[in-house]
């Protein structure tokens, strides 16, 4: 393609390679309006440019992030009930790394579940949470330790933890790598962090959900592996969900900040083509758009049931983890 190609300029560099040479991937956000979605040529890692200034970001999590999806500070018990099955799974993804007594942090630790799992199963867990709203419930209604704040703000003692986790993070963030560099200072020698991004190999949702603006980044595997090499750990293990959905790594806090150069030769061949080989008409012939509707009525039926008698928060979490955990 030609250099001076309008489809192949970015107006930030790579996140991940420092590279500038790109490829248009999507001009669509999943709401049908205008969203540019490039992938970087060199490594692979898909991201949003131009994408809005530093403290358009900022503001938007602080104060309207959330009000997108759920409209109410004040979940409702049928969201805290879904949000605390998103915690036990999380947990039992957790559980082979941990150990007793670990202090673990829960990185955008949004409403608290996950803290509130791991504190009832005997983990001295913490976070932080840069919504206002969640990060309050958090704390006053749940009563735990989650501050309010970015993780450029939060205080955390230098290689004070032994876990840290991050869910469905990294791909809302300005620079995926400097967030990786923040959490190995405070990650204790040989401490591991746990990412959990969406998929952007994903064929499971279909093809004009893919991109969101409120995700500045889309990795592959190989690039979110990449991403925490370059940022001074190694991949104590990598795995993408039943679904495809959904990727897990588990990081090591390494001796050094590698080698890494970020390129990753046939990443942007690779991943290029899945997204652009996936088309509504395709996805239509995969079971997922048929099995998808009644796993998710059968969910929110149990929701209601769960949540019948309008328990307080910190009920309906315990009742869950009571049922849930109990013959684990
Ligand atoms: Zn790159």
């Amino acid at each position: 393609m030609h250099a001076a190609d309008a489809s192949t300029q970015c107006s930030i560099p790579c996140d991940l390679c420092g590279s500038t040479d790109v490829d248009e991937l999507c001009l669509i956000d999943r709401d049908g309006s205008y969203l540019r979605t490039v992938i970087c040529r060199r490594c692979g890692l898909v991201y949003s440019d131009p994408r809005p200034g530093f403290e358009q970001v900022r503001d938007y999590y602080e104060h309207s992030y959330r009000m997108d999806y759920k409209a109410t500070f004040q979940p409702k018990p049928k969201h805290v009930y879904r949000a605390g099955k998103v915690a036990l799974d999380r947990f039992r993804r957790l559980a082979p790394i941990l150990k007793r007594g670990y202090r673990v942090l829960d990185f955008g630790a949004g409403s608290g579940e996950v803290v509130f799992v791991l504190r009832a199963v005997g983990y001295e867990a913490s976070g932080f949470e840069p919504n206002d709203g969640y990060a309050r419930f958090a704390s006053e209604v749940l009563g735990l330790p989650i501050r309010h704040g970015f993780y450029q703000d939060t205080r955390i003692e230098p290689e004070s933890q032994d876990v840290v986790t991050a869910f469905h993070v990294m791909e809302h963030l300005e620079s995926p790598y400097d967030a990786l560099r923040h959490v190995r200072d405070w990650l204790r020698p040989g401490g591991q962090l746990l990412v959990e991004v969406p998929n952007v190999e994903a064929v499971c949702q279909w093809p004009r959900s893919r991109f969101h603006r409120a995700h500045l980044y889309s990795f592959s595997p190989a690039a979110l592996e990449m991403v925490g090499r370059k940022a001074g750990y190694s991949v104590a293990s990598s795995s993408v969900s039943s679904d495809g959905g959904n990727i897990s790594v588990v990081f090591q806090k390494g001796s050094t900040s590698a080698l890494a150069s970020g390129e990753i030769p046939g990443n942007y061949e690779r991943v290029s083509s899945i997204v652009r080989r996936q088309t509504s008409f395709r996805h239509l012939f995969t079971p997922y758009p048929y099995v998808r509707p009644f796993h998710k009525i059968a969910a929110r039926m149990e929701e209601r049931r769960a949540t019948r008698n309008m328990k307080s928060p910190r009920e309906i979490l315990d009742g869950l983890i009571a049922s849930e955990l109990r013959h684990e």
